[in-house]
């Protein structure tokens, strides 16, 4: 059988779905087509794939298509009834893309939809995507601060650690602590799910108590919180945030707009020369002043609102992204024959487009 691997076409997109080294994964009876030049921006040329043994050539016709981004009318219109496609297709955000695969009668399993339980972990691209994302936020608080991170003591004197508040603690926000600590900064962190607490302290940063205590979701997913609690918790963080130089935030609630938690007017009580790195800026951004794709300055505040932060660094994310793909395809792959076992909860968890069997 064939898996075609597609050339990414949404503007700013660097990622590949499949990375030459995980074709060798795919097993016996899986013949690879990538579209010229497909891995070119992730630093994996065409000449590599063919080493690992792919054809370059048209991956529409294949039996899998894979992809990073959810497919254009026009690429959904190259697709046929009873194919499959693998990406993230965005079902909450893109009820449109994914009504054209299911009237072209494409199984869609959408790498967002996949369930976070144990046995998925391998195949958890926002996972993998979210620790990319995490890692490059702290990175550019470092660079935007026009201030070092770390304490040092120099004959010139003493300079103090940078202070960063990390808000939203999930796979981005423990990653954006973990490398903030690394470069030297004191961290602190709150999230509304109370299991976080611990997370966060064995990081070696300081949980911040904001008085607001969310829930979690079955999926370990934050509920959102009432208008009251929002309000609650816009306003403890306004008289807190004048403490920290960077604020990377990460809250979100799965298919709803980010959460506001940084009024403008908590902008503006901060000291000029901070910055806020807002990981959220896609679905809204979790700073009213957030312009999402945009870097502005508030009051002497740098706002940062970079989207697609994992194709910033393109070639480990496509790297995890693909071994990712080649964990869900060990289970929708058998002998070398696309066989969807139904029954299996993540099969039918991330399928969100199904071709009927014809009686
Ligand atoms: P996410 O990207 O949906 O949200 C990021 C964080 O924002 C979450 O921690 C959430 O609690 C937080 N948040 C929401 N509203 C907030 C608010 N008003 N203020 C502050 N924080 C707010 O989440 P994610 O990082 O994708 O995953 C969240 C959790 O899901 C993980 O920490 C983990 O517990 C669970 N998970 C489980 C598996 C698995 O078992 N396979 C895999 C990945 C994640």
């Amino acid at each position: 059988m064939r898996i075609g691997v597609a050339k990414e076409t949404a503007a700013g997109e660097r990622r590949v779905a499949l990375v030459p080294e995980t074709i060798r994964r795919l097993g016996e009876g899986v013949e690879v087509i990538v579209e010229p030049s497909a891995g070119e921006e992730a630093a994996f040329p065409d000449e590599l794939y063919r080493d690992a043994g792919a054809t370059i050539g048209d991956p529409w016709a294949s039996e899998v298509v894979l992809k990073v981004a959810p497919p254009t009318a026009d690429e959904t219109a190259r697709l046929h009834a009873g194919q499959a496609i693998v990406a993230f297709l965005q079902p909450l955000t893109d009820p449109q893309g994914v009504a054209r695969l299911s009237s072209a009668g494409v199984h869609g399993f959408a790498l967002e939809a996949i369930p976070r339980i144990t046995r998925a972990q391998p195949m958890d691209a926002l996972s993998s995507q979210a620790t990319v994302g995490g890692y490059k936020a702290a990175l550019i608080a470092a660079d935007r601060l026009p201030r070092f991170l770390p304490m040092l003591m120099t004959a010139a004197g003493t300079i103090p650690p940078a202070k960063i508040l990390v808000l939203g603690a999930g796979v981005a926000g423990l990653q954006a602590i973990a490398t903030a600590r690394r470069l030297g900064a004191v961290v602190s962190a709150f999230d509304v799910r109370p299991a976080v607490r611990e997370q966060v302290e064995s990081l070696g940063a300081t949980f911040l108590d904001l008085g607001v205590e969310g829930e979690e979701t079955e999926g370990g997913y934050a509920r959102e919180l009432t208008p009251e609690q929002q309000a609650a918790q816009q306003q403890e963080l306004q008289r807190r945030i004048p403490e920290f130089d960077a604020v990377i935030t990460t809250a979100a609630i799965p298919g709803r707009p980010a959460p506001k938690l940084i009024s403008a007017e908590a902008v503006r009580g901060m000291r000029p020369g901070s910055v806020i790195v807002d990981l959220a800026a896609e679905t809204g951004g979790n700073c009213e002043l957030t312009a999402p794709g945009e870097e502005t300055i508030e009051s002497g505040v740098t706002i940062v609102g970079i989207t697609n932060v994992p194709s910033t660094m393109p070639t480990h994310a496509s790297q995890l992204l693909s071994r990712n793909m080649a964990s869900l395809l060990g289970l929708l792959v058998d002998d070398g024959e696309l066989s969807l076992d139904w029954d299996d909860e993540i099969v039918a968890g991330a399928c969100v487009t199904r071709k009927e069997a014809t009686p």
